[in-house]
């Protein structure tokens, strides 16, 4: 898909993709006026609106530093129908001029592709041979959490000692009971509906009521336990089933991604964000492209960071005693790659030379199986409420007390769900078609979310060639799926079948897809993996790096192995287990 830039003055990358020459570097630099402040918190999504929150409600003056804008006023289209739309919903190949990739992604669409980085400006390359698809950079305050899918998942213990358990990559320099009263406090706050299930693999949590199955899926529920001891439930979500702190319950009109006026998804934007700016102690600076932690006449203690004003392409910066950044994984590793300097050439906290190593995301929809259930009575209808959220099938394979498998490490789970159709493969036309077109066709699926072991091969630098269009070098990303995710997806495909034939489904439809670009689980982590030792880590168990003790990186880079259930749960666990580590640093004078 990529290639190496050419000679022109704008280099193509990949399918359209643009970025300008080297030669446009980052302008000089401007001073702001009144910059300092005690911490500067680089993103405003998931980890950097948690750090915020719990830095500002401690009395700790923030700066919020976003690249993106502000909401506007009513800045949701949940409700909006097609035909409000100048195209219509219909214009995906308008949008794909402008955002190859990031309609790659099914939530950007004509009701919020503005939401998303223009990718012909903000560009980054890979090699030919290994396309990577970087969807959901959003622009805009919550970060992905404007647009995410809100699948909520604890890590276990065996996720987080995965090296002890069979060898492969390291080990998580923190425990499940290190985590777990910090998942309580995110669960107890965003809302989390879930049902208890008492499996290790996949820890129980501070659950609001769960949302109901349809009976296709219990059907298939049943099935799998009974034949085979593995665990299908509803989806844990981080949407109220109840209200909580001022936000109302979800009334299932369907569309998350697009925003919600009601607040009844997990929106950093209007929770924990809100929050850090009701405590009067936090500065958001929106439209701040970030590209350098700046450093003492030392290279020993970060003073700030340097940033391009996406409005005035001004060049400013902003003074702090501490530095995090949250800017997810990709983007802060870009940031510290960016702030490389003489002594550290190499980029920013990078004695251990493993900055940018050990990316990983999850096999994603690579593997699973649908069938029908033609017994069990539903209607179609084209307004029924629609439930935003799935099934979720607990990781089975290689568990401390499951079934090994000879081919592979590690492990998948299942997400997907059921639905009742309209039968538009009916056989006929006129009548006779109108009238089988409304034979229920009830349907349950499953596909697999892979976890993908941590490789050295698999890394992030700058690219020497190509800058973005603020004179900032971008990311060139190398990462393939190695033996050990490809031996995965057949058996996502047969355990899901059998499963399924085991309930009673026809027309059972197994899947494959083993060319699936990484980058589409859009679960980017590792980078800047945490670690006991600062020869081969950069971050230590609070995300604090080692070389540069008021810096701290709390996205999902610092993750040393990514479990196959979605991170987002954890990154905030994580964010909050850190920022509790960096207050009391700074109460100790420390920091
Ligand atoms: C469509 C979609 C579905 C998803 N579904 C799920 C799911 O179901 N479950 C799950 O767990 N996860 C899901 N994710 C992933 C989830 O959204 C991320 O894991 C999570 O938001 C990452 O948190 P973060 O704080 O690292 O980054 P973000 O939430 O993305 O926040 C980073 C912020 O930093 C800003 N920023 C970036 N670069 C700079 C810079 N240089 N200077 C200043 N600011 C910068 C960005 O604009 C952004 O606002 C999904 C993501 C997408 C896009
Ligand atoms: S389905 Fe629920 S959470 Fe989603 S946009 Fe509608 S009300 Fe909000």
């Amino acid at each position: 898909m990529a290639s190496a830039p050419t000679k022109t003055r704008h280099s193509t990358i990949a399918d359209g993709l643009t970025g300008s020459r080297r030669s446009a570097s980052v302008r000089g630099v401007a001073k702001q006026g009144d910059s300092s402040f005690d911490v500067v918190v680089v993103g405003s999504g998931a980890s950097g609106g948690w750090a915020a929150k719990r830095l500002t409600e401690a009395g700790v003056k923030v700066a919020l530093v976003e690249a993106g804008r502000p909401h506007g006023k009513n800045e949701t289209y949940e409700h909006k129908r097609p035909f409000d739309l100048p195209y219509a919903n219909l214009s995906r190949e308008l949008l794909r001029r402008t955002r190859p990739r990031q309609t790659d992604c099914y939530a950007c669409t004509e009701y919020n592709a503005h939401w998303f980085v223009n990718d012909l400006d903000e560009p980054y390359t890979t090699p030919a041979d290994k396309p990577f698809s970087w969807q959901g950079r959003t622009r805009l305050v919550g970060g992905r959490t404007n647009v995410w899918g809100r699948q909520s998942y604890r890590m276990s213990e065996q996720d987080l000692k995965g090296r002890s358990f069979d060898g492969a990559g390291e080990d998580w320099p923190l425990s499940y009971d290190d985590l777990a009263p910090y998942y309580d406090l995110v669960e107890r706050y965003i809302g989390v509906s879930g049902q208890a299930e008492g499996t290790p693999e996949l820890p129980d949590g501070q659950f609001l009521p769960p949302m109901a199955m349809t009976c296709g899926e219990k059907r298939l529920r049943d099935a799998a336990k009974a034949a085979f001891g593995r665990t299908i439930t509803i989806g844990r979500t981080a949407i109220l089933t109840t209200p909580l702190n001022g936000r109302a319950a979800c009334h299932y009109c369907g569309p998350c991604e697009r925003g919600c006026a009601t607040h009844s998804y997990f929106n950093a934007a209007f929770t924990t964000v809100a929050d850090a700016m009701a405590t009067g102690n936090c500065t958001l600076v929106t439209d701040a492209m970030v590209y350098q932690v700046l450093m003492d006449s030392d290279h020993r203690r970060a003073t700030g960071v340097r940033y391009v004003d996406r409005v005035s392409r001004e060049t400013k910066e902003l003074r702090g005693r501490v530095v995090v950044l949250c800017a997810q994984a990709l983007e802060s590793v870009r940031i510290l790659l960016n702030s490389k300097t003489r002594q550290q050439p190499q980029g920013l906290a990078n004695s251990s030379g493993v900055l940018g190593r050990y990316l990983m995301d999850h096999l994603w929809v690579a593997g699973g199986a649908g069938g029908e259930f033609p017994d069990v009575e539903d209607k179609a209808t084209l307004d029924r409420p629609r439930r935003p959220n799935g099934l979720y099938g607990i990781r089975f394979r290689n568990t401390l007390k499951g079934p090994r498998s000879k081919r592979f490490l590690r492990g998948f789970g299942y997400q997907g769900g059921g639905s009742t159709d309209f039968n538009f493969a009916a056989p006929g036309f006129g009548d006779a078609w109108k009238a089988s077109l409304r034979d229920p066709v009830v349907s349950v699926r499953l596909t697999g979310f892979g976890e993908c072991l941590p490789y050295p091969t698999n890394f992030l630098e700058l690219d020497p060639e190509t800058v973005d269009v603020f004179g900032i070098p971008v990311l060139r990303i190398h990462m393939t799926w190695g033996e050990n995710e490809m031996a995965m997806i057949p058996d996502m495909a047969e355990s899901a079948a059998e499963m399924l034939d085991a309930a009673g489904a026809r027309n059972i439809r197994p899947f494959m897809v083993p060319d699936r670009v990484p980058g589409f689980g859009i679960h980017e982590m590792g980078g800047a993996r945490m670690g006991t030792d600062p020869k081969a880590s950069v971050l230590n168990s609070f995300q604090q790096t080692h070389d540069v003790s008021n810096l701290f990186v709390m996205d999902a880079s610092g993750f040393p192995s990514g479990g196959c259930q979605n991170p987002t749960l954890t990154i905030m666990a994580l964010a909050i287990r850190s920022t509790a580590h960096l207050l009391e640093e700074m109460k100790r004078g420390n920091l």
